[in-house]
């Protein structure tokens, strides 16, 4: 298979590339070519790993990693995203039973897997900013590949507590870096770094962001396997809600229902940052400055993943015959996860409540809530909402109570380079 870029303006490349890559030449970002059209699907998968191997092997074709796949989702699915059935036909599908709770496993985990095999001699450092979650979910996903070192900036004391003890708690081939500044401080930094051409040769930067076409591939895997067990136990094609941001895991939703897994309808909702919103609504949207809402790992004012939506619908009214878009504030996010409590019984993180409030504007039948993050992670926002005391799930636990390490460091690319040593050359 060939992958595009969204822009039309640089040559298609295989998957390797496309991986090694991350971006295409021209700024845009990797679509297949050709999205591949299952004609016939088994009833059910066993796991998603199986899922994995069936649904994905049409992507590795003709590329060198083909012969690998069967190993990358091996060590990639080593958790489920188990479909949790409320009664009155809504299910939740959980995404958050990796080590770092948040769906950003999955994705994590993957590239992990595929960059490790892509760079078994050369060493590589990676460098990825964080508000909150990605940092977290890419270093455990990396932790121990001896070859690929990362470094994590996060702003200081602008994370959870939790998501600190997250950034914080690795050694060995991980790095992380406290940045005295803001989210924007730290995204700049990286941008400076892969700018700077002598730093970027002689440490071998690679990026690990979400425009990565790995994060978005084995995230249609979870949507591909949870359509077709909904449909084998109740008879009907399900409509998914997902807490968007970025839109990287609501793009692997759209993916996977082109390549035909029974999707009915895909339901977008966000919190208080609307581009998403405004778009289905004008075909265009305002960038605001991002606002900080209590889902802040959906903070985000430009969603770089609408070019890959817009590339596979281009005409707005043909997406809206089956996906509509929700903004929640949140007021009603606070009131959102009240009510998933005293109507469902269930405990929801401040993202997922986005998706239980348009749940409560929808009509119709058979929707499939998408949970993004455990709520344990929010401790600080949802417990004092139900006045209960959330369990935390065990593998969360493991991390949280390992010892935390990181190097403060000044918002300069300078103060950067003196923390940052080369790459060890390949002996
Ligand atoms: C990243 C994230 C989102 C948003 O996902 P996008 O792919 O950016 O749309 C939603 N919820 C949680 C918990 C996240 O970490």
């Amino acid at each position: 298979m060939k992958f595009i870029s969204t822009r039309n303006q640089s040559p298609a490349a295989l998957l390797s590339e496309s991986l090694s890559l991350g971006l295409a030449s021209d700024g845009g970002l990797f679509v297949p070519e050709a999205l591949p059209l299952f004609e016939s699907l088994p009833e059910k998968f066993r796991g998603l790993e199986d899922t994995a191997a069936f649904m994905l092997q049409p992507f590795f074709e003709d590329d060198k990693l083909g012969p690998q796949l069967p190993s990358i989702c091996k060590s990639t699915f080593k958790f489920e995203a188990p479909l949790v059935d409320l009664g009155q036909n809504i299910s939740v599908l959980e995404l958050f039973h990796g080590p770092t709770a948040a769906f950003k496993d999955f994705g994590a985990r993957f590239l992990a897997q595929v960059l490790k095999r892509l760079h078994p001699k050369d060493p590589i450092q990676i460098l990825v900013a964080t508000s909150g979650d990605t940092g977290g979910a890419v270093a455990a996903a990396f932790h121990k590949i001896n070859n690929i070192k990362v470094g994590i900036l996060f702003p200081s004391g602008k994370v959870s507590k939790r998501q600190e003890r997250q950034l914080t708690c690795w050694d060995k081939n991980i790095t992380t870096f406290s940045v005295q500044g803001d989210f924007d401080d730290c995204q700049r930094l990286v941008k400076e770094a892969f700018n700077d051409e002598n730093f970027r040769a002689t440490h071998h930067l690679t990026s690990a962001n979400s425009i990565n076409i790995g994060r978005l591939l084995p995230q249609c895997v979870y949507y591909a396997k949870a359509s077709l067990d909904y449909v084998s136990k109740h008879k009907e094609k399900p409509g998914f809600i997902i807490p968007t941001g970025n839109l990287g895991n609501a793009v692997a939703a759209f993916w996977a229902r082109a390549m035909g897994f029974p999707i009915r309808e895909i339901v977008l909702s966000c919190n208080a940052n609307d581009s998403v919103y405004q778009y289905y609504q004008s075909g265009a949207y305002t960038a605001q400055p991002a606002r900080k809402t209590l889902a802040n790992a959906m903070d985000v004012a430009v969603p770089s993943n609408l070019e890959r939506l817009q590339n596979l619908y281009p005409d707005l009214a043909n997406l809206k015959t089956f996906s509509q878009a929700f903004t929640i504030n949140d007021d009603e996010i606070r009131q959102s996860i009240q009510k998933a409590h005293s109507k469902y019984n269930y405990v929801s993180c401040p993202h997922t409540a986005t998706a239980f409030a348009a749940l409560e504007k929808l009509s119709g039948s058979h929707w499939v809530v998408v949970s993004t993050a455990h709520p344990a992670k929010f401790d600080e926002i949802v417990e004092p909402i139900l006045k209960i005391r959330i369990p935390v799930p065990e593998s969360l636990e493991k991390i949280l109570t390992r010892p935390t390490r990181y190097k403060p460091i000044a918002p300069t690319l300078e103060a950067l380079k003196k923390s940052l040593p080369p790459a060890p050359s390949e002996s």
